[in-house]
């Protein structure tokens, strides 16, 4: 930690409190009444992707956490709850989303408490704990899975549902004049990590890189779960010319994520196969063709994307 932050925080808290908040199981940081960050704890490394040497000294309104409300206003400019706090001394709690340094949003539960001494208030410390309920409740989803069309370990469409998707999809666009286009996304290695760290690591694995295409995916986009470690997605009113840097946004991000384990942080690469729709597609014939880039991604060395052309 950079020294002159780490005196301002012992001027706020105790050798002790430092100690219980850096291992809490929760995120937290604390902020001087100017909300400059002082303290990150390594909770908050893991839910973020920001290390502390990232954050430390830098400014809540400098809005590296974009935190933002439902409406996506910016609250680190226009209605922070640690500066309210600062300002009446009170405790908050909302639910925001924050941006992971991979880029993607992600629904939080925060509480910020003032650090009082002598009664004034001299900071604020932040607990932020991702929201599980808003991410697994959503009534869309319920009702999806209600229909036996999701995938429960990773909690997007399964292979029946992607199928379905593609085939309405691949008609729409036929009806509309226009083109979708298909990603077929297969993890790199995916056996030697389960070999590696176990079968419930690779499970989070997936998970995890489920959810980071998820997440990045604009509401009419489409992510489900084609086989074993192979997703696809699919993304309607796109060019041939836009698949590349598409695909490109999708590996870069993985490649950007990882997962803590016992045996330190473990992060996973992806090969992707793409390819524009054809008037004359079927949903079997474009995931043949996409998977077949997808192949040319592995025998060319993994970690890419090759559009079909
Ligand atoms: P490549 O880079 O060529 O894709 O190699 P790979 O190891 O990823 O590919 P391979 O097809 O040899 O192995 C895929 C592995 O994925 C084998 C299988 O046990 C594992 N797998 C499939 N589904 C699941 C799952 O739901 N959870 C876990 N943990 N592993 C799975
Ligand atoms: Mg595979
Ligand atoms: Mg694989």
């Amino acid at each position: 930690m950079k020294c002159e932050q780490r005196e301002k925080v012992e001027d706020l808290l105790s050798e002790q409190a430092i100690e219980i908040i850096k291992n809490l199981e929760i995120g937290a940081y604390v902020v001087s009444p100017e909300r400059e960050i002082l303290f990150w704890n390594d909770k908050a490394y893991e839910i973020t992707g920001y290390t502390s040497g990232e954050v430390i000294g830098s400014f809540c309104q400098d809005n590296l956490l974009r935190h933002v409300d439902e409406l996506a206003t910016e609250l680190c400019i226009h209605g922070c709850p640690l500066l309210e706090t600062i300002k009446d001394g009170t405790i908050r709690k909302a639910r925001v989303y924050l941006r992971h340094k991979a880029g993607y949003r992600m629904p939080v539960k925060v509480e910020t408490l003032p650090i009082k001494v002598n009664n004034e208030t001299k900071g604020a410390i932040e607990f932020f704990q991702e929201d599980t309920e808003e991410l697994n409740l959503s009534e869309e989803l319920r009702r999806t899975r209600e229909k036996a069309l999701i995938c429960p370990l990773t909690e997007i469409g399964n292979r029946r549902y992607t199928e379905q998707v593609l085939e309405d999809r691949l008609e729409e666009m036929k009806r509309m004049n226009s083109s979708l286009g298909l990603f077929f996304i297969d993890i790199d290695d995916f056996k030697h990590i389960n070999d590696t760290y176990g079968h419930p690591i690779g499970d989070i694995v997936l998970k995890m890189v489920a959810r980071t295409l998820v997440s990045i995916m604009r509401p009419y986009d489409f992510v489900g779960r084609w086989g074993g470690e192979e997703i696809v997605a699919i993304v309607p009113h796109v060019k041939q010319e836009e698949l590349f840097e598409l695909g490109e946004r999708l590996r870069k991000l993985i490649s950007a994520s990882s997962i803590k384990t016992t045996q330190g942080r473990l992060g996973v690469t992806v090969s992707i196969g793409s390819t524009i729709s054809f008037k004359e597609d079927t949903f079997d014939s474009i995931i043949d063709r996409a998977d077949k880039m997808m192949y040319e991604s592995k025998r060319n060395g993994k970690n890419r994307v090759t559009v079909y052309s």
